[in-house]
């Protein structure tokens, strides 16, 4: 089954509430304290309100100062913050922060992904169904993490296989791989491939960028060397013209395998590619493209709210973390979460596939 919506979230509203209060700040260190303890309360692990102690006061969490406790404090008894609503009201800075409020739909707090992994009444995909990993970034573009680093990581957490999508060559401010580099990575890869036969399979992918004309920045041949392709827009993502063309050109185009962060939009600040999106998904259905659920915290594109209209329209789903280093591995959760707030059947995501049936699929949809 499927909920209709998320548990309630007390993390997420104070979160919120403080990144409000950072933006009407006049001192940038105050407005970096609030950013920092709404970064704390969306990484906590458990309802902030689990915290609260019978003398009325809230057991301490790191990052987060005296000031910011008390807006947390009244978020808990009133559900809203006047000290925060007050400050918003006087500030030059008010429009911006109304804006903003309308960039936070349909995000999920840590304590939520973790209510939803634990609800037993959810019969999507858990953690344990995980086998491997589609969006993944290297040293080789604007990753921190080795492959050697990626094969170790991956089989310590029991995946047989994962893909390595670095940047492609058209995305020079994340260093995009050229083709030169391409295959001098493709031969470390064939070498860790060689030494962990049969424990672990590193796939060749890359993550292409879709152009704003819904071409990507790879030739049909160059995509031919890939295994996994996952194309994804990193351009005109504050745009609020509909980019629907975009999106259909770049789900049709062969060799493509998951369109990737498929809005691009960015926590609290940028709202993403506006579409038709049954249609989108329509055509990613009739293609045998898997839509993706990026669980970067600040991305979550598509969210569980979008994931059910692809469902609906019969679509294949790929649960990535886009982890650009080893810490960034459990964004995956994320993704999970919203798969299973949608209610998306295991079988659906393409993560979940023996290996086999993977590499059968990735073949039927190459260049
Ligand atoms: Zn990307």
């Amino acid at each position: 089954m499927s909920l209709s919506s998320p548990p309630p979230d007390i993390n997420g509203l104070a979160a919120a509430l403080l990144r409000d209060l950072a933006a009407v700040q006049a001192s940038p260190h105050s407005a970096w304290g609030y950013k920092r303890a709404a970064a704390a309360l969306l990484q906590l692990d458990e309802p902030v309100e689990s915290r609260l102690q019978a003398d009325g006061t809230l057991r301490k969490i790191p990052h987060v100062g005296p000031s910011s406790t008390r807006v947390i404090l009244e978020v808990i008894e009133t559900g809203g913050s006047p000290t925060v609503e007050q400050a918003v009201a006087g500030s030059p800075n008010r429009r911006d922060v109304e804006r903003r409020r309308g960039l936070r739909r349909a995000f999920l707090s840590r304590a939520q992904v973790v209510a939803i992994l634990n609800d037993p009444r959810l019969t999507g995909p858990s953690v344990a169904d995980y086998r491997g990993d589609f969006q993944m970034h290297s040293v080789w573009s604007d990753g921190s993490q080795t492959l050697a680093d990626i094969v170790e990581e991956g089989i310590r957490r029991g995946y047989p296989y994962s893909a390595i999508t670095d940047h492609s060559h058209g995305l020079a401010i994340a260093n995009g791989l050229s083709m030169e580099d391409l295959a001098k990575q493709h031969a470390e890869i064939d070498q860790l491939n060689a030494r962990y036969a049969g424990s672990f399979r590193l796939l060749k992918g890359i993550e292409a960028n879709i152009r704003v004309d819904g071409t990507l920045d790879m030739s049909r041949d160059e995509l031919a060397l890939l295994e996994i392709v996952v194309a994804a827009p990193h351009a005109s993502l504050r745009s609020p013209l509909p980019q629907t063309e975009r999106m259909l050109a770049a789900v049709r185009t062969p060799g493509v395998h998951i369109l990737g962060h498929p809005r691009g939009r960015m926590y609290g600040s940028r709202p993403g590619v506006s579409a038709d999106w049954p249609a989108v998904f329509a055509a990613a259905a009739e293609s045998g493209v898997a839509v993706e659920i990026d669980g970067d915290p600040s991305r979550q594109d598509i969210d569980y709210q979008l994931a059910a209209q692809a469902m609906e329209s019969g679509c294949l789903f790929a649960l990535d973390s886009d982890a650009h280093g080893r810490r960034d591995w459990t964004f995956v959760e994320t993704a999970i979460a919203h798969a299973r707030l949608a209610g998306v059947p295991t079988d659906r995501i393409i993560n979940t596939w023996p290996l086999e049936r993977l590499l059968t699929w990735a073949a039927s949809r190459g260049a």
